[in-house]
This record gives C-alpha cells, sequence and structure tokens, in this order.
C-alpha cells in the first residue's frame, strides 16, 4: 500500500496572493502529513497534522489567518472523520482554540457527539488547555475596515457579502484528505467561514457529508461557498460515486458538474483520494490550489493557481 496525502488552500480567484508563498505552505502541509505516514501514524493523524500547518500559516482562512464576521468578530468552523471507523467531529463558530482542527479530533474521540457549536466547544477547548487562538490578524481586521460599510450586516441572505468575499479572493478555507499505509480513508477540513458572514452562520467545514466525508472508499473535502455545499451535499456525493464504481477524478468531475448545475459556477472545489490512492482536485472557480504527495515521491505535485498571480 502506497500512502498520499492531498491538501488545498482554498477555492477562489485567488487574485491577491503571492504565489510562492502559498506553495511554501502547501509544501509544508503535505511534508507535515506524509511525516506522520511514514512515522506509521494512520490517515487521520496525516490530515490533522496537515490541517495544522495550514491554519498555523497565517495566511490562510483557517486558524490564525481566519477572516471575520459581519461585527468584526472571529468564529471559525472544522470537522475531520475517520473513514475506517467511520465516526466524525466537527466544531461550528468557535472562537477559543489556535486549532479548530485539533478541537474537532477531540470531539471525535472524547466525547459522543458530532458536532459541538459555540461557548460548548470553546469550553472543551480551554478544559483541554487547547492552545488559545490570539484574534484577527492585521491583514483581515484592514479588510474588514475597509468593506464593512459596503457589506449588508443585517441580512442572513448575505449575497452581497458572498460577492465580496468572492471579489476579495477570500474562499480560502483549507482541508486534507489521505490514505495510509493500512488502506484507511480520513478527510479533515477549517475554516473561518465568509468573511462578512452574518454573526452565528456556521458553514459546510462543520458537517459531515457537506465539508467533509470519509468512508472505506474514498474520502474528500470541499470549500467554497458553504450554503451551496450544504445543499449539494457535495462530499457525500463524491465518495458515493467512488462506492458505485467510479474513479476519484471521475466521482469528483461528477459530483462537481451535479453542484455546478444547481449553483452555477464560482461556487466549489474538492479535493478527493480513493483507496487506490487516486488522489484529485476539481473546482469551479477561478483557481483552487492543491497539491498531493505520496510516500515514494520526493517532491510534491502542486496544482490550480490562477494563469496569472
Ligand atoms: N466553505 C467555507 C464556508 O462556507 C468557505 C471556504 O471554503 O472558503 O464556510
Amino acid at each position: 500500500m502506497n500512502g498520499v496525502v492531498v491538501v488545498h488552500a482554498g477555492a477562489g480567484t485567488w487574485r491577491f496572493f503571492n504565489r510562492d508563498e502559498v506553495t511554501k505552505v502547501i509544501k509544508s502541509s503535505l511534508r507535515a502529513g506524509i511525516e506522520a505516514l511514514k512515522r506509521g501514524g494512520t490517515a487521520l493523524d496525516a490530515v490533522v497534522n496537515a490541517t495544522i500547518v495550514l491554519e498555523d500559516s497565517g495566511i490562510l482562512n483557517a486558524g490564525l489567518g481566519s477572516v471575520v464576521d459581519a461585527l468584526g468578530r472571529l468564529t471559525m468552523d472544522a470537522g475531520v472523520m475517520d473513514g475506517y471507523t467511520g465516526r466524525a467531529g466537527a466544531v461550528a463558530a468557535v472562537t477559543y482554540p489556535k486549532n479548530p482542527v485539533v478541537l474537532a479530533r477531540k470531539v471525535m474521540e472524547l466525547t459522543d457527539h458530532i458536532i459541538l457549536s459555540g461557548s460548548g466547544a470553546d469550553e472543551l477547548a480551554f478544559r483541554l488547555n487547547l492552545p488559545k487562538h490570539p484574534g484577527p490578524t492585521e491583514r483581515v481586521l484592514k479588510l474588514y475596515k475597509e468593506y464593512v460599510s459596503k457589506a449588508d450586516p443585517t441580512s442572513v441572505r448575505f449575497a452581497k457579502n458572498v460577492k465580496i468575499a468572492k471579489e476579495l479572493g477570500m474562499l480560502d478555507t483549507v482541508g486534507a484528505v489521505a490514505l495510509d499505509n493500512d488502506g484507511r480513508l480520513a478527510a479533515a477540513v477549517s475554516t473561518g467561514g465568509i468573511i462578512l458572514k452574518f454573526p452565528g452562520r456556521v458553514g459546510d467545514s462543520a458537517i459531515p457529508g457537506a465539508g467533509f466525508y470519509a468512508d472505506r472508499y474514498g474520502a474528500a473535502v470541499a470549500t467554497g461557498v458553504g450554503e451551496t455545499i450544504m445543499m449539494s451535499l457535495l462530499t457525500y456525493r463524491a465518495v458515493q460515486l467512488i462506492k458505485e464504481g467510479y474513479t476519484a477524478i471521475t466521482a469528483a468531475k461528477m459530483a462537481l458538474q451535479f453542484h455546478t448545475s444547481l449553483f452555477g459556477k464560482d461556487t466549489a472545489g474538492l479535493i478527493i483520494v480513493d483507496r487506490s490512492g487516486t488522489p484529485y482536485g476539481a473546482y469551479n472557480t477561478q483557481a483552487m490550489p492543491w497539491g498531493y504527495i505520496r510516500v515514494d515521491m520526493e517532491e510534491p505535485y502542486i496544482s490550480g493557481f490562477p494563469e496569472t498571480t
């Protein structure tokens, strides 16, 4: 068996980012994931370790770099799923942990629940002594101040705010999927959500089957406008197609095509891996930086940047 780790840095326009900087983060994330597999860790260890690196980068919309809501407050969603045990854990609208993906794993492993939200989830992070989030970055606060007057802070439909988020290219949620050397699959996702979202809004990244899904056939993680991904159940749909006999590549393309037929372009992307270890990334946005590395590869494969950055 040949372990493989796949990660992405979010679907969007990717107009305002430094390509080298993002490539470097993706590479370190892939290395963190593959090192876990080389040490004999599970697919779950690999996806969580890879996602922590993305959360800690500070330049992506997750963990340290998370965007803020319409009141300028930080609330994050994250989820993990272990395809071998069929168990999942997620956190929604959390503010406390530096690494929401770690808290999502704790929810899966230490509680009988699947999703913990808001103050309860923060309480668990506090009780577990998890590192505390230092608050929004200067870059995020600057964007917030610049755009908050243009946003519609009262509408829960927040179409205008999604438009702003898209213009800013701020759909850079992160995620990872992996197949380990024993054939187990896992998925992890983490996000600050959509900039200027209505306070209390929860996106797809906290919902198994929407933002993340894994079973014994495949694992997938989504990014894009959560309100659309929750309705197409994008990752569940893609993994189901693998179960029906399609390869990861065809399954991702078919699931995304269905999603696009419902919600149009510029709405979503996903990364996927099947039990044969085939990795793939598909998106209907201008870009979705993603990459993969296998246990026997020296250098990772990186793709999905826009033509010019
Ligand atoms: N899917 C995330 C959300 O809607 C956003 C993203 O992918 O950037 O919360």
